[in-house]
């Protein structure tokens, strides 16, 4: 991988690098098809990353289906789907480790303690192997975005990020591998996150700030659904992740919500400034 991508950096062809742990919906191809349009060489990883679960999470169970993505990847023409294995990508003797502090612990790191570190070390290893020019991540993991733009900044790394939408099914619900593990029942009640944001939306359009009264809302709503549990709700800076008392620019609504076992996240970006 690392000789093909120096090859066609030589050439003085624009890489691109989309990231994906596989299993790809409308959301990862919405990455994908903005990658191969910017980009000269497209390059999409396939890779589950163990160093990102917790040891009670979801990574063995993690849906897999390599030859869907290949076929996928043939008809979006993607050049080159990287697909290393876990012993490629940790060797015997792995030691180094990135660590974003304080944004690392924001939002859904206060439940998933060691998952951002897994991430940003892990995309730092994809940026090495690929050094792409452009990489593509998506809003829906707001706080991902957030951590490796810092990242990306602190450590003088030469890659433009690009933040796609969140893609979303017919009645809201944002796409996600996870959305699998949901029985009909669930599924029908997973809903009920972007029916909360859009409530959030509704009291901000209508010139609420308060970040407490659009929260209380938001948690009346989601506590009525019996198959949910609240994770979290919370409105941060959408820059720094800081929580907010009140609204003012741009800020985040974020929430992670259990449906049965299943842990879900969305969010809305809204800007306030000059509405
Ligand atoms: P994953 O395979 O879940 O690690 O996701 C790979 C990339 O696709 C990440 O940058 C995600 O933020 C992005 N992604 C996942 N779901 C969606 C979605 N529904 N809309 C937009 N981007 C998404």
């Amino acid at each position: 991988m690392k000789r093909v991508c120096r090859e066609e950096a030589r050439a003085g062809k624009t890489i691109g690098l989309v990231p994906t742990m596989g299993y790809w919906h409308e959301g990862h191809l919405s990455l994908i098809r903005a990658a191969r349009k910017r980009c000269q060489v497209l390059v999409v990883s396939v890779f589950v990353n163990p160093t990102q679960f917790g040891p009670q999470e979801d990574y063995r169970q993690y849906p897999r289906d390599l030859s869907r993505d290949i076929r996928s990847a043939k008809a979006e023409g993607v050049d080159y789907l990287f697909h290393p294995s876990v012993e490629e990508m940790y060797p015997q003797g792995f030691k180094t480790e990135v660590e974003v502090r304080e944004l690392r612990d924001k939002l859904c790191g206060r439940s998933r303690p060691g998952h951002f570190k897994g991430v940003a070390t892990v995309v730092l290893k994809l940026f090495s192997i690929i050094r792409p020019d452009v990489a593509f991540f998506g809003q829906k993991d707001a706080q991902q975005a957030v951590i490796i733009k810092r990242m990306i900044d602190d450590l003088d790394l030469d890659v433009e990020l690009v933040i796609m939408p969140i893609v979303r099914e017919e009645d809201g619900l944002a796409m996600s591998s996870r959305n699998l593990y949901l029985h009909p029942e669930e599924r029908r009640a997973a809903t009920i996150l972007y029916k909360s944001l859009q409530k959030a939306r509704e009291l901000v359009l209508g010139g609420e700030r308060r970040a407490s009264v659009i929260i209380s809302h938001m948690k009346q709503m989601i506590e009525e659904e019996p198959l949910a549990r609240i994770d979290y709700i919370s409105l941060t800076n959408a820059e720094n992740l800081q929580e907010v008392d009140i609204i003012e620019d741009k800020v985040l609504i974020a929430l992670a919500v259990f449906i049965g076992k299943t842990r879900l996240i969305d969010n809305l970006l809204l800007d306030v400034s000059g509405a």
